[in-house]
């Protein structure tokens, strides 16, 4: 059977299924307990500036709890990059508040710190009310301009939340994303730079707004002896068995941000001589990526093999979806998709055993965000047209990545 390269797979240190054991053996089978406070620990040693870390059920949670302790409400806007993962927004919607996208700059594929003024002066002016927080995104781990977005930020007095879920290490002018806003979210699922099998944690900027999100993640439980309610709060605490895993995690975090760094720059040097096909990289020393995947983009001059019937199947089993349980498209194509070249490129990849993934599709052309407010340059449409996310993760060797270039080489049609 042919071997497979996935985008990134989770890895184990070994040191998870100690843990998972101390936590059976002292019976901590649960949403709390020793590990998830020795994990939020490590994770506050990890991201430093003095920030308190609260470990929750996902990074989406994460956005959510956010969104709340920025006290977000029905008919409440919401700024958030456009070109990111739909988690980004999804809990703007959970709240009854209306996302406001905005798009992103050429250099690091992130939020433009200019349309984002634009931005918030047009919806005062048509609103007469501030955006009540601002999602930046760290896409693929690549820091966005954030000297330039706080700045905006601080302008108007409105807390940013830092989406750094793909951005666990990632670091601008030296700072750890994730720690420049009020909260920075983080992701352990499967497919993260770590993971505890599902999971999330929220950065906050001291104990007291960690005691609060704790508080909301928690079923919002008042300290009476039976249960009293004034607010409504969700389950969304990290178990102690999950933690226990991140506690594993934590001990090979830097190792796996490294082999990624490692990867991308094998690709750089594989694909120096290749014409029309471009890696993203830290577009300057300000900014280190922890290149979680690494991206490339094809010029649109690109001839490719199959290129001509590049959208003429169903795909099957959709991508991110679980085996045998995807939604069927109701239709082949859209109106917004990346190029021919781009799919065939794809497909040449995916028949030689490897996977590679078209960049996120821009939310602002998700038909179920058609009706938010958007603010675009063109820049994350631009990308999504010629993008292609490759093998990254912390399984993939460096034989598997001379592999992968010999077959888009061979893809591209001379
Ligand atoms: C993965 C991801 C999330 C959500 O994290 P989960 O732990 O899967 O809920 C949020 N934002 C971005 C950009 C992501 O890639």
């Amino acid at each position: 059977m042919q071997k497979r390269i996935y985008l990134c797979l989770a890895h184990m240190s070994g040191e998870e299924q100690k843990f998972i054991q101390e936590a059976f053996d002292t019976n901590w089978v649960v949403p709390l307990g020793p590990n998830v406070n020795g994990f939020e620990a490590d994770l506050e040693a990890f991201v430093g500036e003095g920030k308190s870390v609260v470990a929750l059920s996902a990074g989406t949670a994460a956005v959510h709890l956010a969104l709340v302790a920025c006290g977000v409400q029905a008919g409440d806007e919401v700024i958030c990059q456009s070109f990111t993962f739909c988690a980004s927004a999804n809990p703007i919607k959970y709240l009854g508040a209306t996302p406001i996208f905005v798009d992103s700059e050429p250099d690091t594929w992130n939020m433009s710190p200019d349309l984002l003024a634009e931005a918030i002066e047009e919806r005062i002016a048509k609103t007469g009310r501030k955006p009540k927080a601002i999602i930046p995104v760290y896409l693929y781990g690549m820091p966005a301009k954030m000297d330039e977005i706080m700045a905006v930020a601080d302008r108007y007095d409105i807390p940013v939340i830092e989406d750094a879920a793909e951005g666990f290490g990632s670091r601008f002018d030296g700072q750890v994303c994730g720690t420049f806003g009020r909260y920075g979210v983080l992701s352990f699922n499967g497919n993260k730079m770590i993971t505890t099998s599902g999971g999330g944690a929220l950065i906050c900027p001291d104990v007291q707004s960690k005691q609060e999100v704790m508080f909301y993640a928690t079923q919002a439980r008042e300290a009476y002896p039976y249960y009293q309610h004034e607010h409504i709060g969700y389950n969304y605490r990290m178990s102690n068995i999950c933690a226990s895993i991140g506690r594993g995690q934590m001990t090979v975090a830097e190792a796996h941000i490294a082999h990624h760094k490692h990867i991308c720059a094998l690709y750089k040097e594989l694909l120096a001589d290749v014409e029309g096909v471009t890696l993203h990289e830290n577009p300057s020393p300000r900014y280190d990526s922890n290149y979680w995947l690494c991206t490339i983009l094809l010029d649109p001059s690109l001839r490719v093999q199959g290129e001509e019937s590049a959208y003429a199947e169903q795909v099957e089993g959709a991508v991110g979806g679980a085996a045998g349980v995807t939604h069927c498209a109701a239709s082949l194509r859209t109106d917004c998709e990346p190029n021919s070249n781009v799919e065939a490129m794809r497909i040449a990849l995916d028949r030689a055993g490897i996977e590679a993934r078209p960049l996120w599709k821009p939310m602002h052309r998700q038909p179920v965000y058609a009706d938010s407010p958007a603010y675009v340059n063109g820049v994350s449409e631009w990308l999504f047209a010629r993008g292609l996310c490759l093998p990254s993760g912390p399984c993939v060797s460096d034989e598997d990545v001379r592999y992968i270039v010999e077959n888009l080489k061979s893809a591209i049609l001379k």
